[in-house]
């Protein structure tokens, strides 16, 4: 894999590691050797061009549909969807992670807590009186790294979340804190070297069907393993929202980690799509807060031909398969099974 190769996705988390760019950057300044003077210039401008390619794309474009909240926070920037539905992103970092805060009469629940870089608490206390529980569409650590700071906890009970509840360690996510994955500086005193994901306790479980009553808005819990063991989506019935977490977003959904079970992803994306007939909205956990439901059926067409072989990748870098569907990408390990 080399920085050559264009990474070609319009919607994307990066389809490759900041890190092995970095590697590549820092192997095309030392080619040709120069004095320190030359040397800082070059590497002053080499930064400014250094910026991650998603930096350029901030914020995407279907951010414009939605008013803005000054929030006074340089790290998180929140939209207000609907009066009781705020979007909470990290446009700063490569991740681009969503998190959703939506509002009961009584209550309020924070669906994922992001990377755990920012103060998420203080953005959501800003942003409601209620009481707000915590609850993740999976363990990812991009998912639950806010988790530490709420005191309600939900959580299913697999062993996947209960391994990643005990938080990790910098040398796991250092990555996420580096240069090449940052469009500005990090808050609160975080850097790559100190950054981790801190542990949290679930204080009560969510299984299939478990129903949320926030008083007037009522989800109902769907677990769809597949992208994680733990993977879950959040349905209000009778607003007609789904919120799909990593399992459908507009971008490259990676389904290339060794916790992915492709086998299940099947089937999952199977009742997500069974479900768009009756819904309004999808809320994806990256890059942009909005899906029309048809994407899930065209997620659904496109997983089933990648896995009856009928499809073949439009791009392999190293050992990822990339099958790029315009609006979305499905991103694979090589060598995935047909099955
Ligand atoms: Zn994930
Ligand atoms: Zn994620």
């Amino acid at each position: 894999m080399t920085l050559s190769t264009p990474i070609t996705n319009t919607y994307q988390r990066l389809a490759v590691s900041p890190i092995i760019i970095m590697s590549a950057l820092t192997f095309t300044a030392a080619q040709a050797p120069l004095h320190a003077s030359a040397q800082a210039s070059i590497e002053a401008s080499a930064q400014a061009e250094e910026q991650p390619e998603f930096c350029g794309q901030i914020p995407r474009v279907g951010w414009a549909n939605y008013e803005k909240l000054d929030v006074s926070d340089d790290w998180f920037q929140v939209y207000q969807l609907h009066d009781d539905l705020y979007a909470i992103s990290e446009p700063y970092q490569w991740q681009e992670v969503i998190s959703y805060l939506i509002i009961g009469e009584s209550r309020a629940l924070l669906f994922d807590s992001g990377n755990g870089m920012g103060d998420i608490k203080r953005v959501v206390d800003a942003l409601t009186p209620l009481s707000v529980t915590v609850l993740a569409s999976h363990s990812h650590i991009d998912h639950v790294g806010g988790h530490y700071q709420f005191e309600t906890v939900l959580a299913p009970e697999t062993a996947f979340t209960n391994d990643r509840a005990k938080g990790r360690g910098n040398a796991f996510v250092a990555e996420e804190a580096s240069t090449a994955a940052l469009c500005r500086p990090l808050p609160n005193g975080v850097t790559e070297d100190n950054h981790r994901t801190r542990a949290f306790t679930p204080t009560a479980r969510v299984e299939e069907g478990s129903k949320i009553d926030l008083g007037g808005t009522v989800l109902t819990v769907m677990m769809i393993p597949g992208h994680t063991p733990d993977s879950l989506m959040l349905l209000d019935t009778a607003k007609g929202r789904l919120f799909t977490g990593d399992s459908y977003y507009k971008g490259p959904i990676w389904l290339y980690a060794s916790e992915t079970d492709l086998p299940a992803y099947a089937r999952s994306i199977g009742r997500m799509a069974d479900l768009a007939p009756t819904l309004t909205s999808i809320h994806g956990a990256h890059n942009e807060p909005y899906s029309d439901p048809a994407e899930l059926l065209k997620v659904r067409n496109a997983f089933t031909a990648i896995m009856a072989g009928t499809r073949k990748p439009d791009e392999v870098l190293g050992t990822q398969a990339i099958y790029q569907f315009g609006t979305f990408d499905l991103l694979m390990q090589k060598d995935h099974d047909h099955k």
